[in-house]
This record gives structure tokens, sequence and C-alpha cells, in this order.
């Protein structure tokens, strides 16, 4: 009788233990540490600014260090191949320094990558050039003291990287397959002491990459307390700001329209007075997901404030962004949620709406759909109002697509 007794006592653990894996990595969001599918563009730019920033200073740090081994060499490096070990040198000095210099592109994705990519080949090259060149030499081990170092050395200092498993696995493959090339291409390949190289290299990379892992995950977790509304969890106004300017910029660049919607929720003082906070917060959390479902593909909705809320829609004139402004109206209507005593909440939003001009400034745009948003309050609310001109000019791309 013990035995079926233990089988369900394992299963259970067994349970157990796969219940607790998946809960860690739904709480650490695993899916965003693998790769950088999931992650917004904002995100992505914030850590391309981080890549790139460290990546300068570490290829000062290399160019110079680099020139302060020349005496060594000088010291350690037989005379024959001092010449093209000293040019080698100088390059490399060069080339990290180009790279601290390059700075187009610094909030770009893969500008960083291209950027990091370039940071692991230069010292992989150095490494394969310096073993060509020493091939020949009496004394390998002595000159080579300076070198072997090389690839430990990058892979150990891509830790300080914020990087996905992928990049990270990437980065550390590139070193190792060039180490491992080199060594096969000198005939070295089966000595115990280059295998014990390989498994220190192996070794070393994958605390790198658990580094990478935890520095990613730390970063994501500041970013997103910095930049989502924690009851909604849409972005806050800094972030709307930020994707307003760059949408503007793209609008402007594709030639396409731009609107953008401001809802405030009527009377919503009224709700906390009179159902308390708590239910106010309901209230905000049902429209914030009515929002998500209704502009599901523009995706560029954020909390500006207190009951006031943005979104950006890309490639859509006044008239289509009205349109949707008064769907989502009426969808309100359709909404409830309960109060503390199970008293049937329901809601209405006041919607301003206008569209991109040749002169807006992010700061016009918002003031206008402001404008726009205090004519729907003051024509008796839950109601969409399109922003009037104070300057007489049409919307930028409003043509688009007209007959
Ligand atoms: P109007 O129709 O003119 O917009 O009236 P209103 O009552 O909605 O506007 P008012 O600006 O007078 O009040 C906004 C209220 O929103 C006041 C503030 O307590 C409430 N509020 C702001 N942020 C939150 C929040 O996070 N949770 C809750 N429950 N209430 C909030
Ligand atoms: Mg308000
Ligand atoms: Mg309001």
């Amino acid at each position: 009788m013990m035995k079926p007794q233990k089988t369900s006592d394992n299963s259970k653990a067994n349970e157990t233990t796969t219940a607790g894996l998946m809960e860690w990595l739904r709480r650490t969001d695993f899916n965003d540490l693998v790769t950088s599918e999931m992650h917004s563009r904002d995100f992505n730019g914030s850590r391309a600014e981080y890549i790139f920033m460290r990546v300068r200073l570490l290829s000062i740090i290399f160019a110079i260090l680099a020139l302060l081994w020349i005496p060594i060499d000088i010291l350690i490096v037989p005379e024959d191949d001092l010449g093209p070990i000293l040019g080698l040198r100088i390059a490399y000095s060069g080339l990290f320094l180009v790279l601290a210099m390059l700075t187009s592109g610094a909030q770009k994705l893969h500008c960083a990558r291209l950027r990091l990519t370039t940071f692991v080949l230069i010292p992989c090259a150095f490494y394969v050039c310096s073993r060509v060149v020493f091939s020949g030499s009496t004394d390998i081990e002595v000159v080579l003291l300076g070198y072997s170092f090389l690839p430990y050395l990058t892979v150990v200092l891509l830790a300080i990287f914020p990087l996905t498993l992928v990049e990270g696995v990437g980065y550390a493959s590139l070193v190792s397959i060039t180490f491992l090339g080199t060594e096969i291409y000198f005939g070295d390949s089966l000595t115990i002491s280059t295998l014990g190289d390989i498994w220190l290299l192996t070794l070393l990379a994958g605390i790198a990459v658990w580094a990478q892992l935890a520095q990613l995950h730390m970063l994501l977790r500041l970013y997103r307390e910095a930049s989502r509304d924690a009851l909604t969890g849409l972005v806050n106004r800094r972030v709307l700001n930020k994707w307003l300017k760059l949408e503007i910029t793209r609008a402007r660049h594709q030639e396409r329209p731009l609107s953008i919607l401001l809802f405030d929720l009527d009377f919503f003082k009224r709700v906390n007075d009179t159902y308390g906070h708590l239910t106010g917060d309901k209230v905000l959390q049902a429209f914030s997901r009515l929002l998500k479902r209704d502009l599901v593909n523009f995706n560029l909705i954020g909390r500006y404030g207190g009951e006031e809320f943005i979104a950006v829609l890309p490639g859509q004139d006044e008239s289509a962004a009205v349109a949707i402004a008064d769907s989502i109206r009426k969808n309100c209507h359709t909404v409830q949620t309960r109060g503390p005593e199970g008293h049937v909440v329901s809601f209405t939003v006041s919607v301003g709406v206008t569209g991109l001009r040749s002169t807006d400034t992010t700061e016009t745009l918002v003031r206008r759909v402001d404008k726009g948003l205090y004519s729907a309050k003051m024509k008796g609310r839950d109601i969409v109002v399109l922003a009037e001109d104070d300057t007489g000019e049409s919307p930028e791309g409003s043509q688009v697509g007209a007959a």
C-alpha cells in the first residue's frame, strides 16, 4: 500500500516543482530575457543607448591599454616579429578609437548590436593576426603570455552589457569559434591544455551570459516601473510625449496623416465621491482595457494623468480619427463595473480630436486637442469634438487617399 502513496507524493512534488518553475518563469517574464521580440521600441532605444555608452567607454580604455602594452612588446617579442606586432597594436588601438567616435544611431538597437559585434571582432581579429605573426616564433609560450588572455578578457567583458540570451550566446560563440578555429589551425586542438582552455572559456561565457541576463532583467524592471502606470499598465506621460515626438517625425517623413485623441472621463470626481476611490480605480482599469481592445491595431495609448488618456493614431486623418473616437465613446456605454455594495457603476467619456499640421510641435498638437476636449465638456460631455483650428491650416497629409 505504501508504493502508490509514494508515487502520488512524487507526482505531487513534481507538479509543485513544475508549477513553481512555471510561476518563476511567468514572474521573470522569461521570454523577455530570451529575445527582444516583445520589448517596446522605447525600451530598445534605452537599451541601445546603454550599450552604446558602455562600448564607447570600453573602446577608449582598450585603445589606451593597447598602446601602453607597447613597451612590454619591445621587451618580450622577438626582433623579427616586433614590427608587424607594433603595426597590429596601432591598428587595434586605432579601430577602437574609431568605434568610440562613431555616434550615429545611438538609440537604435540594430546599431548597438553592430557596435557590439565590432567591439568583439576587433580583439578576435587581433588575436588571430598575432597568432599568425607568432606562428614561426621559437619561444612562443613566453611571447603568447600577453596575448592568450584576449579571448577570456573579451568574453568576461561582455558581462557588463544587458543582453538577451540569444545575443549573449551569439557573442560568446563568436569569441569561442575564433579561439577554437585558431587553435585548430595552429594544430593545438587535441592537447589537454587546449581542452582545458576551451572548458574555461565556456565556463566564463556561461557566467557572463548569466550576468547579462541579470542586468537585462533589472533594466526591464526599472524601465517598466519608470514608464508604466501601475494601475492601468499603460505607458505614462513621459513615454507618451516621447512616442508622440517619434510618430510626428515618422508621419512627416512618410508624408502620412497623424491624429491624436484626448479622452477624459466625465464627472469622475463624482464616481470617487459616491462609490469610493477603489471603485474609481476599477473604472479607470475598465476604461483602459476598453482602449487597449478597441485600439489594438495602434497600440499607442497612454495615461496622460488622472482620468485623462491619449491615443496616437498614425496614418489616420481627422475624419477617421473622429469615427474611431466616437466608436470608443459609444462602447463606454456598454461597460459597467461594480461598486462596494454591488451597485452598477457606468461611465461616459468626452474626447478631443485633432490632426497634425505642418507647423505643429508636440506641444501645439496637444494644446489643440486639449481645446477640443474642453469644448466637448462645454457642449455637455459624452461627445467627440474635432478641435477647431486657430491658424486655418489644414491637417498634414489630409488629402492622402482623397478621391
Ligand atoms: P469633468 O467631467 O469636467 O472631467 O469632471 P471630473 O470630475 O471628471 O474632473 P475633475 O478634474 O474635477 O476630477 C478628476 C478626478 O479624478 C479627481 C481625482 O480625485 C480623480 N482621480 C485622478 N486620478 C485618480 C486615480 O488614480 N484613481 C481614482 N480613483 N481617482 C483619480
Ligand atoms: Mg480631467
Ligand atoms: Mg474628467
